[in-house]
């Protein structure tokens, strides 16, 4: 069984890898993207698993019993995009680990009294189209077809033009709506088929590594939030302009970003502007425009409200004083999800050498979107030794990797029996 999970890691290993960084450029729809879906199939029907897709090219593997074949499942399973220049696992471990906890099942004997499928997440990390669980959103309806097909990527193609160039994928199944977009079976209709959701997922903070725990459970999400921040001024020569003559957007975003983090540091909050857009972009020329995006996380829906007013209103004052002008936009906020306590308990007690702990995520997933979607949720996280996620550097050792498959075998055969 060991063999197979690691068979399946370096399966994967070279799939969308940058020679480069080491890191990983897995963007949704597209070649390499289409790689990793074939990967998913031929491991699902190697295994004889039902795959089903639907209208915005989620997947799920379908281990149906002969009895119970039409009993809400027990769905498990994650993510196979990346960041930009991100890491191995996150995403991919869930959805291998699901893979090798049917194995582990089936070799233990193991028949379940109700479906038990193996999803993956289209567009899980918003790298793409900008929306954060974009795959799940849109399967859940909290992300409405209307708002997504008009959202383009970065070189100005449509959602829906992207998704038709995916082989199996039709999106003109969400144009007609709810009817539509249920018929594959993982659309709207997800609540109804869906009895509770687990998602195995690499930590990408230091509590198992303090705690030194191979594996943990989730207790809740923090919510978190995409807001686009439109600085403009007014574009001059570098050399000709005299510095008291200038309306510099950049200078604005600069003390922006000094004061988010400032913000967010006396808080115990997080405040981050990772990406930036700025106009006509020469370096002898003074900015016309200055777009960035802040991703902010707080423990609660208000502090999170509090802290991203709280980095607007420092932005517009100095916008004030350097003559240029400020818009701020929310691209995409999720609100504070709290797994179902009854089944983080269950998932987390009774283990070889003691319960594991329940420790609560700074980082948004699928399973936050389904269980506030009114799925009953867990997560399993998979200690990552380096602490470091979202980057080339993000790492989990197989033996743990192993413990966390053989805790999703347990969950599953717990919640499935
Ligand atoms: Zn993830």
């Amino acid at each position: 069984m060991p063999d197979d999970f690691e068979r399946m890691w370096s399966d994967l290993a070279p799939l969308g890898r940058s020679a480069a960084t080491g890191g990983y450029f897995r963007q949704p729809f597209t070649g390499v993207d289409g790689e990793l879906r074939s990967w998913f199939v031929e491991q699902a029907e190697r295994r004889g698993l039902a795959v089903e897709g639907d209208a915005f090219g989620n997947l799920v593997a379908w281990w149906r019993p002969v009895d119970g074949a039409d009993r809400r499942g027990v769905l498990t399973g994650s993510h196979l995009d990346s960041v930009l220049d991100g890491g191995a696992y996150d995403g991919p471990l869930g959805v291998v680990s699901a893979l090798a906890a049917v194995d582990v099942l089936r070799s233990r004997g193991f028949v379940p009294s109700r479906p038990v499928g193996v999803s993956v997440f289209a567009e899980e990390e918003g790298s793409r189209f900008g929306r954060a669980c974009m795959g799940s959103r849109l399967a859940t309806g909290d992300l409405s077809w209307a708002v997504a097909r008009e959202l383009r990527d970065r070189d100005g193609v449509f959602l829906a033009d992207a998704l038709a160039a995916v082989p199996g994928v039709d999106p003109s199944g969400a144009e007609s709506g709810a009817a539509g977009v249920g018929t594959a079976g993982v659309g709207t209709a997800l609540a109804d088929r869906v009895e509770c959701f687990v998602e195995l997922h690499v930590e990408q903070g230091r509590d198992l590594v303090d705690r030194g725990a191979a594996v943990g459970v989730a207790s809740e999400i923090w919510p978190h939030g995409r807001y686009r921040f439109d600085f403009t001024g007014s574009a001059n020569h570098a050399g000709t302009t005299r510095m008291e003559d200038r309306e510099d957007p950049m200078l604005t975003y600069a003390r922006t970003a000094l004061a988010a983090n400032e913000q967010a540091r006396a808080a115990g909050q997080r405040a981050t502007f990772g990406r930036l857009e700025v106009a006509p972009n020469g370096t002898n020329a003074i900015p016309s425009r200055v777009t960035a995006w802040l991703d902010a996380r707080a423990s609660t829906d208000a502090a999170l409200g509090d802290l991203v007013e709280a980095i607007a209103a420092q932005a517009t004052e100095r916008a004030g004083e350097d003559g240029t002008a400020l818009e701020v936009t929310p691209e995409s906020v999720t609100a504070a999800v709290v797994f179902d306590p009854g089944l983080a308990a269950r998932v987390a007690a009774d283990h070889e050498g003691g319960d594991w702990p329940v420790i609560p995520t700074m980082a948004g997933h699928d399973a936050g979107i389904l269980s506030a979607a009114g799925i009953p949720t867990a997560m399993l996280f998979v200690r990552n030794p380096t602490v470091v996620s979202h980057s080339p550097a993000e790492h989990a050792e197989i033996a743990d990797c192993l413990v966390g498959v053989s805790a999703l075998a347990d969950t599953l055969a717990r919640l499935a029996r």
